[in-house]
């Protein structure tokens, strides 16, 4: 008689339709019975790809009916579409309509680099050929149209009275520091922030877009919450240095997401390590695998660790992203590996859950 493990070892062959990832590590079978050569149980996840039940139910069977002594096998599939926020009951309705997909990226605290990824991420996905919008929804310290370049002021369009995206690097953006004079504090009120941000999403001339990166503002307080309710969004990104404090912070921003159950594409830990200008090595400042190790605490993708580079810091100041101010470097590299991993997952259809197979461009130098 087959033992339940040797049916589980089984069932690791399978793996989600266009997904290098099995259905077990998944966490998709459920209520594994073996009663003599009869075995019985459950496959149960959510998804957007209609067909991935049918197609997995298939290959399980298949792949159980190979192992010694199994009679009979009955698999019962419990599909549901997705209840996040990706589907049609999140985020109220009219909102960034021409937008296939919408990816915020949020932190637990600020300083973490959560603009700076924002701003690569849009312009590596830019390079990769998609349409992309840029949207500075953190609106207590707006920099988005310093990373971008951008200087002048928004047009009108004075046939609907909607407000023209400024755009620069091939990307399109919109952010209150367009709109509010350079050096003036804004000491904004909660619900003169959402009115800012609500005429950002409605108001502005976004057009079609594949993507809209949303650079959040920083913690998980009500601005946030709001926002992540209002938007119908596909996924979001959480951005953490490795520091222990940093770390923490960002488990709040997943819980956050969580709560209002918008898929996690990853975490991405910036300022993860500082390569040395004169022996090219690698070190790590602040401990090592702070970032991955809390994604797997957490069961969410680790998109990358992009490392300390000054260079990084110069074109955040000058318009100039480190993917276009130098794009043979390492941070460069980290940040248009994030992009590659995001567009994998929503086009699997499957937002927030990791590809076995994760391609690095650069295998870095050991640590001292
Ligand atoms: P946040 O949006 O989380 O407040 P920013 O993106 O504004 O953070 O980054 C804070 C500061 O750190 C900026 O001056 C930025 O240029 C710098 N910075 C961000 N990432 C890096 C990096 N990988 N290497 C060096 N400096 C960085």
């Amino acid at each position: 008689m087959p033992s339940q493990e040797q049916i589980l070892d089984a069932l690791k062959q399978v793996k989600f339709p266009g997904l290098s990832r099995d259905i077990v590590s998944f966490g998709f079978v459920h209520d594994v019975r073996v009663d003599g050569g009869n075995v019985a149980f459950t496959i149960r996840f959510q998804t957007e790809n209609p067909n991935a039940g049918t197609q997995i139910a298939k290959d399980a069977e298949a792949a159980v009916r190979k192992v010694e002594g199994v009679r009979d096998v009955k698999v019962s599939v419990d599909v549901a579409p997705r209840t996040g926020a990706a589907t049609t009951t999140g985020g109220q309705r009219g909102i960034l309509e021409g937008v296939k997909y919408k990816i915020a990226v949020a932190s637990g605290k600020g300083g973490v680099g959560k603009s700076t990824v924002s701003t690569n991420l849009a312009l590596s996905l830019r390079s990769l050929g998609f349409s992309v919008g840029l949207l500075d929804a953190d609106i207590y310290g707006p920099s988005q149209q310093m990373m971008l370049g951008i200087t002048g002021r928004p047009q009108i369009d004075e046939t609907d009275e909607k407000i023209m995206p400024m755009e620069n690097h091939g990307v399109k953006t919109m952010s209150l520091g367009l709109i509010t004079e350079p050096d003036t504090p804004v000491i904004w009120r909660g619900p003169m922030v959402m009115k800012a941000l609500d005429q950002f999403l409605t108001d502005v001339k976004w057009g079609e877009l594949d993507f809209m990166v949303i650079d959040l503002p920083p913690g998980t307080g009500d601005a946030q919450l709001t926002l992540t309710q209002k938007v119908p969004l596909t996924g979001a990104i959480v951005v953490t240095t490795p520091q222990d404090v940093a770390l923490i912070d960002a488990r709040k921003g997943l819980a956050m997401f969580r709560k209002v159950n918008v898929p996690l594409l990853g975490i991405i830990e910036n300022m993860s390590y500082y390569i040395c200008k004169h022996c090219g090595e690698r070190e790590e400042i602040f401990g090592h695998g702070g970032g991955r190790r809390t994604a797997e605490m957490l069961g969410v993708p680790f998109l990358g660790e992009v490392p300390i580079d000054p260079k990084v810091v110069v074109g955040g100041d000058t318009g100039e992203p480190i993917v276009v101010l130098d794009p043979s470097s390492a941070a460069a590299a980290a940040f248009r590996e994030v992009a590659r991993q995001i567009v994998a997952q929503v086009e699997s259809g499957m937002p927030g859950h990791t590809h076995g197979h994760q391609h690095h461009e650069h295998e870095h130098a050991h640590t001292h």
